[in-house]
């Protein structure tokens, strides 16, 4: 059987490896736009604390991957699926334009969502989402730091990833002002209580929250950044974290039905039964994504298992929560997911 696994995050890594464990004829090849090799996500909103992130945050070397005979095309991006040939068609410096499959795995994860009204801004403000992006804040950072000063920052966003960041920023010593657009932070994942200690937390790192902003845009004022809400304010830099949007693209053009995500049944399959989708990507029938490290080891094991032919019963989700990586917070309640 040849399986084809678009993507080289925690989803497309953790179904190679058990697929490897479970199904020893098969040929499996990854496919991902990444150069660094695997890395852990959730480390990305601690970039700035530790100095070695960019080293440290690497789970596995693709020579590691391929090593445990897992076929790895890296730095090379997938721009079709062409559901008729069952062959997928990729650009970059591999020989192949093509790969065929028998099953194809859909691990494209997510990108940061930008608002919108932020659209024809987006040449001046940063997202964190990838390792890509952590090391062009750490770049912009490091200009500061040679000249023995701290950027000020503007972070859009008071859900977790903003929350997340800000934290670090001000840990690490910069400036930060965190624009929120409700009246509390966090609102979806905590209850009004938690919100109100993570404000004290935050406000105690050094970073100045601001709630219950609209902002309406951004404007370049000589070497600053002018954010707009009702008055303007200026920054070095402004790192824009909204939330995620799940690649689904390579899924609707190869006419796939998809959502919010791509849309699989409960066994991971798409609308094309030799395609399935896990991680960010994936859209379950009861309407969720299960955008969580646990949730999608789970699902990547059970696929790896079903295709193995050891379970018939469908994913279902494990009990799991998460914790917000704020320096110092610690939710007195469950979070809501
Ligand atoms: C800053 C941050 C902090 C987080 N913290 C936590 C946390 O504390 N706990 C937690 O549970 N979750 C956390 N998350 C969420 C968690 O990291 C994600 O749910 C998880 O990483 C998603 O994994 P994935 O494999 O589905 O997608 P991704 O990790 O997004 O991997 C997808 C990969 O596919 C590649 N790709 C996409 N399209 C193509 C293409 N066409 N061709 C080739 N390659 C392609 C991408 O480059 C990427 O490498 C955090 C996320 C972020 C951004």
């Amino acid at each position: 059987m040849d399986i084809v696994i678009i993507g080289s995050g925690i989803a497309g890594v953790s179904f190679a490896e058990k697929a490897r464990t479970l199904l020893p004829d098969a040929e499996i090849t990854l496919v991902t736009r990444e150069h660094d090799g695997y890395y852990s996500r959730p480390l990305l909103s601690r970039g700035f604390t530790r100095s070695d992130i960019e080293q440290s945050i690497i789970l596995k070397t693709f020579e590691q991957l391929r090593a445990g005979n897992i076929n790895v095309i890296a730095g090379t991006e997938v721009t079709a699926i062409n559901r008729e040939e069952k062959s997928v068609s990729l650009d970059g410096p591999c020989q192949e334009t093509s790969l065929s499959y028998d099953k194809l795995i859909l691990a494209q994860g997510s990108a940061a969502f930008i608002p919108p009204p932020f659209l024809p801004y987006r040449e001046l403000f940063f997202c964190l989402n990838s390792l890509t992006d952590l090391k062009a804040l750490r770049q912009f950072r490091e200009t500061f730091l040679n000249h023995n000063q701290h950027p000020s920052w503007a972070i859009i966003g008071g859900g977790l990833i903003g929350c997340e960041i800000a934290s670090d920023l001000a840990v690490a010593g910069d400036d930060v002002t965190l624009f929120h657009a409700m009246d509390r932070l966090m609102e979806r994942q905590l209850v009004a209580e938690d919100s109100d200690l993570l404000l004290n937390v935050l406000d105690d790192s050094g970073v100045n929250v601001l709630l219950n902003q609209n902002v309406h845009g951004f404007a370049e004022e000589d070497d600053k950044l002018c954010v707009t809400t009702d008055v303007a304010a200026e920054f070095d830099a402004v790192v824009v974290c909204c939330g995620f949007k799940p690649r689904t693209e390579l899924a609707a053009q190869a006419g796939l039905e998809i959502d919010r995500g791509i849309k699989v049944n409960n066994y991971l399959q798409t609308s094309d039964p030799d395609i399935y989708a896990l991680g960010d990507v994936a859209e379950l029938p009861n309407g969720k994504l299960y955008a969580f490290i646990l949730p999608i080891r789970s699902q990547s094991f059970w696929l790896a298992g079903f295709l193995a032919g050891q379970d018939n019963l469908g994913w279902t989700p494990p009990v799991f929560t998460t914790k917000a990586k704020v320096h110092g917070f610690d939710a007195v309640h469950p979070y809501i997911l």
